[in-house]
């Protein structure tokens, strides 16, 4: 079961993580590797700890770096830039297609 503090330092945690595999980035990714830091004993094996529809604590220990699952808030929420949600609009859309209304496909 994770408690608040174990999820704020397990964030922390994957924020530095990210830090240094930045850092490497900008050395252009040469040997050697960056020596990361050990996570805490305590944080590893984390369980998400999101309440669950049943109203149980979620055991799911596959967490990404918010210290969430992938059912309870790991994945992306979606563009929320002006930019991005533009961007999103066009997926889909190939060049010379049209769509389809409901009176062309009718009348063919
Ligand atoms: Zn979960």
């Amino acid at each position: 079961m994770s408690t608040p503090d174990q999820r704020k330092r397990y964030k922390a945690f994957w924020a530095k993580h990210a830090e240094v595999v930045k850092e490497w980035g900008k050395r252009g990714y040469c040997y050697p590797p960056p020596v990361y830091p050990a996570m805490p004993e305590d944080l590893r094996d984390l369980r998400c700890g999101a309440k669950t529809r049943a109203g149980t604590p979620c055991m799911l220990n596959s967490l990404y770096g918010n210290g969430r699952c992938k059912y309870h808030g790991g994945l992306s929420t979606g563009a929320t830039s002006k930019e991005g949600k533009a961007k999103v609009a066009k997926n889909g859309f190939k060049q010379g297609w049209h769509k389809q209304s409901p009176c062309t496909v009718n009348n063919s």
